[in-house]
């Protein structure tokens, strides 16, 4: 019993923050954890941010949902769930990828979930669990699926190398070459063909 294991921002939709920062005209919120390594630090930097220039939850949904899901992914993400039980995995916020999600044809998201106001100002956030990507395979594996896993960036890294089989989608260079084991693709249809071949 397979069940395939994706990454959202990269794979399917584009980095929601610098889409965001580009949709909104709030360059600074372009940083990211390349700047502030502190994943607490910077979500509570990027809030105090959001409240600066006035924007609630619906003022960010709004933005958000200008934003187009990467070129192909839908038909990508509809093939695939032809033949695979799909779960995206994200380390976003369900409030924010919500707007994509619709575009996508509401798939399964398991991703974090920010705390908002009445008035919709966003007070805070909560992360579901610790490495929320390895430990969702591990629970599914514990369920007794088999796990397939694709991502384009090191957070990935956990769930691709822990699934039966596992690749790299559009990555970094230095990525493919730390992990020259993993298969590394760039097109949907080269994807799609290496998961459907590893549940044979
Ligand atoms: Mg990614």
């Amino acid at each position: 019993m397979y069940i395939t294991c994706l990454d959202v921002e990269g794979v399917l939709v584009p980095e929601i923050w610098i889409a965001f920062a580009e949709a909104s005209g709030i360059p600074e919120l372009k940083k990211t954890t390349r700047d502030e390594p502190d994943y607490d630090k910077l979500m509570n930097w990027r809030l105090s941010v959001l409240k600066e220039h006035g924007l609630g939850l619906k003022e960010i949904q709004k933005t958000i949902a200008k934003i187009d899901p990467l070129p192909g992914a839908k038909k990508f993400l509809d093939e695939l769930r032809t033949f695979s039980q799909v779960i995206l995995i994200s380390d976003t916020f369900t409030q924010f990828a919500t707007p994509l999600m619709e575009k996508l044809g509401w798939p399964t998201l398991f991703c974090n979930t920010l705390e908002v106001a009445e008035d919709g100002e966003i007070t805070g956030f909560r992360m579901r669990c610790e490495q929320s990507k390895l430990t969702t395979v591990k629970a599914l594996q514990s369920m007794g699926f088999e796990t397939i896993a694709s991502g384009d960036s090191y957070n990935d890294l956990g769930m691709i190398k822990a699934s039966k089989a596992g690749f790299l989608f559009r990555s970094t260079e230095q990525i493919k070459a730390d992990n020259p084991d993993i298969p590394a693709y760039e097109e949907y249809d080269e994807l799609l063909a290496a998961i459907k071949k590893a549940m044979k």
